[in-house]
Parts: structure tokens; sequence; C-alpha cells
């Protein structure tokens, strides 16, 4: 039986994963080849301290080979369920079974699609939820970016920064996402339309347009849809984690424990105020401080 297992190989649970080992625990994280991290999708961080500027993938794979330096198995193996005992915990994968004593939930969240009619037909064909995965085939070409977070808004930069025509259509009028990215949006040149929505994407075999909810459309080669983010917890559900409404894990205190004893989560699937990449690392210190004091100091 494992001491710790994480769940999660992205920035929060490779940060578990390495406290965890810090404080002497033996620890293994399982994490899901076919989910990428949040961040493997920022071009760009600025707001990580030390790093002037470095990519998310960058950073994932720095990270990741300081975890694997420390010792630390990385499976790549997606869970698919949990089943708490009295002494321990079991966790179900799609290759098998592996026992812990503390569990460590670090799932992140993906993607909120949007159900408009063409989403899925155009899927890969126009259609992306990922500005640097597909960014780079439409280089010169006008581009939709649908959403008024940071998501929405660091895209419509990447985008125009990599000479795409960027029109970014936002429901308000207001954005969700911070001045400071609206600032670089803006200055990359991209064109906002606010106060209107998506309502359908239509084209023969690419997209070729979006129609918008006051019957106006734009032409477009490709639509980013960033309108937000599911938490990756459905698979907890069955134990009685409790979540709230939309499905994040609620943190109860600060030492990141869920109402289930020996279970704690961190960083994007939870209530965290802040669902950037420092916070979720300091919450993960905390996490495996927790599991460290109650390994050894509580007897
Ligand atoms: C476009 C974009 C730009 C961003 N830019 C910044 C930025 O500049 N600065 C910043 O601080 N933050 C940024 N963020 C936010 C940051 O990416 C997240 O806050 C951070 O990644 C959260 O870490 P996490 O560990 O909770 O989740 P993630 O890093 O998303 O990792 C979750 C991991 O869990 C795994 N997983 C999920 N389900 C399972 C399962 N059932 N079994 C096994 N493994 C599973 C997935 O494979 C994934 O690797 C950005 C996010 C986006 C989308």
């Amino acid at each position: 039986m494992k001491e710790v297992i994480v769940i999660g190989g992205g920035v929060g649970g490779l940060t578990a994963a390495l406290f965890s080992k810090w404080f002497g625990l033996e620890t293994m994280v399982f994490n899901d080849s076919e989910k990428p991290s949040q961040l493997a999708l920022a071009t760009e961080i600025d707001n990580f301290p030390t790093y002037e500027k470095i990519s998310g993938s960058e950073f994932l794979d720095k990270l990741k080979k300081q975890v694997e330096n420390h010792g630390i198995e990385i499976k790549q193996d997606n869970v698919v369920g949990i089943k708490k005992e009295s002494d321990k915990i079991i966790v179900y994968t799609n290759k098998g079974e592996e026992e812990c004593k503390i569990l460590i939930i670090s799932s992140g969240a993906e993607h909120r699609k949007g159900g408009l009619p063409g989403e899925q037909e155009f899927l890969g064909k126009g259609v992306s939820y990922c500005a640097t995965c597909d960014g780079p085939f439409f280089k010169g070409k006008d581009v939709v970016v649908w959403g008024g977070g940071d998501t929405a808004l660091t895209y419509a930069t990447y985008l125009q920064n990599i000479n795409c025509k960027v029109t970014l259509v936002h429901r308000r009028k207001e954005f969700r996402g911070s001045e400071f990215n609206q600032e670089k949006a803006k200055e990359a040149g991209a064109k906002f339309v606010l106060g209107k929505t998506l309502k359908e994407i239509k084209g023969e075999k690419f997209v070729e347009k979006v129609i918008l909810d006051d019957g106006s459309e734009i032409k477009c080669s490709a639509v980013f849809v960033a309108i937000g983010e599911v938490p990756s917890t459905a698979v907890f559900k069955q134990v009685g984690i409790e979540m709230n409404k939309s499905g994040f894990i609620i943190i109860r205190d600060r030492t990141q424990k869920t109402n289930i004893e020996s279970i704690y989560a961190i960083g994007d699937a939870t209530t965290t105020p802040l669902r950037q990449a420092i916070v979720t690392c300091g919450e993960a210190a905390v996490a495996a401080q927790e599991a460290y004091k109650k390994l050894r100091l509580e007897k």
C-alpha cells in the first residue's frame, strides 16, 4: 500500500507529489494522459515568480522532470473510481487498482462545450477548444474567439500575435477576465464584439461563418470556444465527496480537507478562490503537509 496517491499530473498534482516526497512519504501519481493539464494551454506564463516568461508546456516539462528526479512514479493511467474503507482508500484505474492511506485529488477542469448547432459537427474542422494546439493552422485567416474570461482573452492575444485576424465575441458588455489580459488583447489588435453571443456555426466541409443571436454573421475559418471550465470530478461523486452545484469539490478550511477523512483536494477541481498555478502550488504543499501530519505525527 502506498502512503500517498495523487490524482492528476498537472501543476497541482506534481507539486503535491514533490512536497509529499519531501516530507518523506511514499508517493505516486496517476495522470490521465488523454486530458492535458490546463496549464499546457497557456502560451505564456508571466505571473509565476522567477519566470518572466515561460510557456505552460515548458513549465510542466520542467516540473515533471523535477518530480521524476526525486524518484516519484508517475503512471499515465486514468482513475475511474475510488472506494474508502476504514483504514485505506482503493483507487481504481483503467489498468488496475492501487491502495493508499492518503489521497490528494488535483484533477483540474476541462473546457465547457457551448452546445451550439455545428459545434460538434465541425470539431477538428475549424472548431477548437485550444488556441495553442490549433491556432497555427489558421495563420492569416479570420477566426472567432467565443468567451469573455482570461482564457478567451489570452487566446485572442495569442492568435492575433501569430497573424490570425481575431474577432472576440462575448455575450456581456464587460469582461470577466483581468484588465491586464484585456489590454494585451487590445494591444495585439483583436476586434471585440460585445453584448452578443454565438447561435450557430456554419459551413460546408469546414467552418465558414458563425451566426450571432441578433441574426448577423461573421465569416471565419475557425471558432475557438473559451466559455469556461467544468471540473473533472465526476468519478469522485460515487464515494460521496461533497461538491457544489457545478461539481467543484468543496474545501472547508485552509488544510485542503474534503468531507471524507484522508482525502484532500486542491486546485482547479475545487472551490478555490483563484484558479491560477501559484495558488494550486500553495494548496498542494499544504495538502502534502497534512498527509505528513496524519501519517507521522498523529498516533
Ligand atoms: C489558456 C489558459 C491559460 C492559463 N494561464 C495561466 C497563467 O498564465 N498563470 C497561471 O498561474 N495560471 C494559468 N492558467 C490556470 C492554470 O492552468 C490552472 O490554475 C492550473 O493548471 C490548475 O492546476 P490543477 O493541478 O488543478 O489542474 P491541471 O493543471 O489542469 O491538471 C489536472 C490534471 O489531472 C489529470 N486528470 C484529470 N482527471 C483525471 C483522472 N480521472 N485520472 C487521472 N488523472 C486525471 C489531467 O490529466 C491533468 O493532467 C491558465 C489556464 C488556461 C486554460
